[in-house]
Order: C-alpha cells, then sequence, then structure tokens
C-alpha cells in the first residue's frame, strides 16, 4: 500500500476519533460517538495490518494472547472492580510503550534500524530521544497504575505513604531519569560502546519505573480520582511518544487525544476537589501523622424502613445522593423505580452528582443511564447545593465521603475545602449503608450523627426495596 494512501486512511480514522470524542460529550450522542471513535480505530488497524512488512505470525499470537486475557478478565471482573482495571490497562499501555521503545533500542543495537522506516525520515538523535520519552513516561504509568490498582482495589490500602526525604529522593531519581536520558541520546556521538550505552538504558528503565511508585505513594484518600485521570494522561502521552518511535501517525494522534482529553479531565477533578495539582501530588493528603479531623460525637440513630416510608410519603422534595455503596450493591435500578415512585405520589425528585463519587469519573452517570434515569433528572453538585435547604428528604445511598459535612466546617480535617454535595442541609435525611463502614478516606462521617439524619441500616438494594415495596402496599 502507498504511504498516500495508509496516511489518507490515517487521517480519516483521526477525524473519526476526534467527531467520536465531541459525540461523547452528550448523552444523546454518546453511543454513536462511541461506535464512530471504534470504527476509526478499526480502520487504523486494519489498514496498519495490510502495510507491508508485518510479520503476521507474531500479530496473530499477540491477538490470540492479548484477546484470551481481555475475555477471561472481562467475564471475571465484576462491575464495582471496573476502576481497578482501567487502572490496570492504563499500566499495561504504559508498558507496551516501554517495550516499543524497547524493541526500537534492539533493532539499532543489531543495527537493522536505519534499513526500517527512520532510515530517511529520522536522524538518530530524534530517535534515541523518543525512545527515553516513551520509555519513561511508559515506565513511569506502569508501576504508578500497578499501585493506583493496588489503592483502589484495598490490596495496598488506600492511605497516603509518606516516607522520609520523599522529596529528595523523588528529585535524585528524576536528575537520574534526564542523566540516563541525555548520556543515552549522545552515547553514538560520544563513541560510547555499544555495552555502556545498554547499562544506561537499563538505568533509565529502573529510575522511570521507580519513580511511579514514589510518585503514586503519597498520594491517597480522596485524591485517587485525579491521580488516575493523570495516569490515563500518561498512558496516552507514552503511546504518542511509542508512535514517534515508530513513526506510526495515527498512534501520535490517537495518544494525543487521550493524552490530552485525559489532561482535561485532571483539571475537571482538580477543579472538583477544589485542590492544585502539585497539591494533591506533594501533600501526603491521608498519610498516617497528618490531619485527622475533630472526634466526633454522639450516635448514629437507625429507622426502620416503615419510618422513612412515612416521612418520604408525605415529602414534596427528595434529593438522592448515589455513591459508591449504590455501586457495590448493584441498586441503581431500585433506586430509579423508588425515585418514580415518589414522583407518582407527587414529589418533585432529582439525583445529585458529585463528580467523584464512585471509584471512576462519571460513575454515577453510568449506572444511573444503565438503569434509564433520565438525564434531566441527573443534576450536578453546584446547581443541586442551593437547592438542598429547602429539601424536604435527601436519601444518601451508599454515598459517604462525598456528603462529609467536615470538607466544608472542619478545618482540622484532612477533607477540609473539598466541595460536596450538602446533603446536611436537607430537612431529613436518610442515609443508607450496611453498617459503620467509613468511606474511602477513611474518615467519620458527621453526617451520620446530625440530629436530622435517620440510619436505614442494610444492602442498599435490599433497603431500597423495601421502601419500594412499602411504597407499593400503601
Ligand atoms: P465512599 O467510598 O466514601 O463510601 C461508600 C460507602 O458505601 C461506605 O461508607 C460503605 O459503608 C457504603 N457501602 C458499601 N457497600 C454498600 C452496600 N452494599 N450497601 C449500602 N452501602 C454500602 O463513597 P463516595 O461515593 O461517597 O465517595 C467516593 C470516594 O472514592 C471519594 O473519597 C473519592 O475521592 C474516592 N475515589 C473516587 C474516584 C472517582 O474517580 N470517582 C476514584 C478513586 C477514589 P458500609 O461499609 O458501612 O456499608
Amino acid at each position: 500500500m502507498s504511504p498516500a494512501v495508509i496516511n489518507s486512511a490515517y487521517i480519516v480514522a483521526a477525524i473519526l476519533f476526534v467527531l467520536g470524542i465531541k459525540m461523547l460529550g452528550s448523552a444523546k450522542t454518546a453511543r454513536r460517538g462511541n461506535a464512530l471513535s471504534s470504527v476509526g480505530m478499526l480502520l487504523a488497524i486494519v489498514v496498519t495490518l495490510l502495510d507491508e512488512g508485518l510479520d503476521y505470525r507474531w500479530i496473530i499470537a499477540g491477538l490470540v494472547v492479548g484477546g484470551l486475557i481481555g475475555t477471561v478478565a472481562a467475564r471475571w471482573v465484576k462491575m464495582t472492580a471496573m476502576p481497578e482495571m482501567v487502572a490496570l490497562f492504563n499500566g499495561f499501555g504504559g508498558m507496551a510503550s516501554l517495550l516499543v521503545g524497547w524493541a526500537e533500542f534492539e533493532k539499532i543495537r543489531a543495527g537493522s534500524v536505519i534499513v526500517e522506516a527512520h532510515a530517511t525520515v529520522a536522524p538518530p538523535a530524534f530517535t534515541a530521544t523518543v525512545i527515553v520519552l516513551a520509555v519513561f513516561i511508559g515506565g513511569v504509568t506502569f508501576t504508578g497504575s500497578i499501585q493506583a490498582w493496588g489503592k483502589l482495589s484495598g490490596k495496598l490500602g488506600s492511605r497516603a505513604i509518606v516516607i522520609p526525604q520523599q522529596r529528595v529522593m523523588n528529585s535524585l531519581v528524576l536528575a537520574g531519569i534526564v542523566v540516563c536520558g541525555v548520556l543515552f541520546a549522545l552515547a553514538p556521538a560520544a563513541g560510547l560502546p555499544e555495552e555502556a550505552r545498554f547499562g544506561i538504558f537499563l538505568g533509565l528503565v529502573v529510575f522511570s519505573l521507580i519513580l511511579g511508585v514514589l510518585g503514586v505513594l503519597p498520594i491517597g484518600g480522596g485524591d485517587m480520582p485525579v491521580v488516575i485521570a493523570l495516569l490515563n494522561s500518561f498512558s496516552g502521552l507514552a503511546a504518542a511518544a511509542a508512535g514517534f518511535v515508530i513513526l506510526n501517525n495515527v498512534l501520535i494522534v490517537a495518544g494525543c487525544l487521550v493524552g490530552c482529553s485525559g489532561l482535561i479531565l485532571t483539571i475537571i477533578m482538580c477543579k472538583a476537589m477544589n485542590r492544585d495539582l502539585a497539591n494533591v501530588l506533594f501533600s501526603g493528603f491521608g498519610a498516617a501523622g497528618q490531619k485527622t479531623g475533630t472526634e466526633v460525637q454522639g450516635e448514629m440513630k437507625a429507622a426502620s424502613v416503615e419510618d422513612a416510608y412515612y416521612v418520604l410519603e408525605a415529602a414534596s422534595s427528595v434529593v438522592i445522593v448515589p455513591g459508591y455503596g449504590m455501586a457495590v450493591a448493584q441498586a441503581q435500578h431500585a433506586v430509579k423505580e423508588l425515585g418514580e415512585l415518589l414522583e407518582a405520589n407527587g414529589a418533585e425528585v432529582s439525583y445529585a452528582i458529585h463528580p467523584v463519587a464512585g471509584r471512576m469519573p462519571g460513575h454515577m452517570n453510568v449506572l444511573l443511564a444503565e438503569a434509564d434515569v433520565p438525564y434531566e433528572q441527573l443534576v450536578e453538585m453546584d446547581d443541586i447545593n442551593p437547592h438542598l435547604p429547602s429539601t424536604d428528604v435527601a436519601i444518601v445511598i451508599g454515598a459517604n465521603d462525598v456528603v462529609n459535612p467536615a470538607a466544608a466546617d472542619d478545618e482540622s480535617s484532612p477533607i477540609y475545602g473539598m466541595p460536596i454535595i450538602n446533603a446536611h442541609q436537607a430537612n431529613t435525611v436518610f442515609a443508607l449503608k450496611r453498617g459503620k463502614g467509613a468511606g474511602f478516606s477513611g474518615l467519620v462521617n458527621q453526617l451520620y450523627f446530625l440530629e436530622k439524619t435517620r440510619m436505614l441500616y442494610g444492602d442498599a438494594k435490599a433497603t431500597v426495596n423495601a421502601l419500594v415495596n412499602q411504597m407499593k402496599e400503601e
């Protein structure tokens, strides 16, 4: 296939990516947007595979192994573990870029790269620089994402860990990366022997992997959403660097799109958490020895489903605040039914969506859309908060950190300053959770101890179903 045909197909694929992403901006067009981008990716893959000189045996082997792992993982993973899966995928994307960089270096070592695509297009210094970038960004993304996976799945605990002299160590490792990167790029011109250059390359790999570990270690609690978004952006940038390594235009475009959209998401997440990125990355939020907040006094008062029914039956405005517990319980369909019954009873019902509720950006939107809750009823945090003081009942369904009033009024709390949904301002609050478990940040929530709050203990789906049955019976 001629380069003109290949590049024209890549341009069409890139246009489809961009159009698809644009359509993801609205719930109405999102599915079509997703399909459009997928067609773009299919086109890019087919054209790349039809390009001359490819060894199909390796491609088929990769397809079979990757397809098998993907199928098993997709069947095996629970819906609540999707965020961890996304974190792993980011990490694997990073590792793939690192390996592409490594493979290209091996070709250079074997003396064949000049015969390949780079011969007329890219000078050796350029190739070396993009290899360094692919290895550096890919390595950091890999170990950073593996840690994010561990923290999200609870295998490493969600707390931040600050080791002594963390910043000094980070700076030393970063300096190591810069030194190795520069030496690697300059090695041929400086006449360094091949073995020395290989040693420098290995140093670059090891330092990059260490930086990923050190970078995510001091981040914990409620700041993980920002890190996930940032690592997602890194995985895109790593792919773009790999695209420069093998001079594949569509990989560069796709990588840049993921990198930029991840960066935009990171900024949105930072704004939602009222933090700046440097603060998230370097403050060690939630680390042992940091602020722990004022001790909460009082007791949590339980209510029965029947008690809750009588209050809800008389309510003319109800705000439902979903959180991670709704995802765990898979209660979204029951919640939708409850909302409809309340509306039929004359109440105005809205769903308050916090940007970091759940464990991945848009988690609540996805669950509620799956249950066919009308999109107009989902109200963003900033839009719903002014209405909460005049709301009769707030039903908090498996949400904890995103409704913790300590964020608004307890300066000694580590989450002080993080915007929350002001469920505590509603006249009455029903909180549905299984027991006294803390949220992701590990903090105790004052909301549950307020005079106006009643706890409905139990699995959220069972409790909502019981409320639904009660409303149907009466
Ligand atoms: P939280 O994790 O703060 O709280 C969830 C609550 O749900 C727990 O207190 C738990 O209490 C309850 N719960 C769990 N299972 C059930 C069940 N089956 N039925 C009823 N209740 C249940 O969730 P939020 O959504 O309020 O906050 C999200 C947190 O996750 C924030 O700290 C955010 O920063 C963080 N995070 C968010 C990410 C994102 O992108 N959205 C990514 C990474 C982290 P109990 O055990 O007593 O039932």
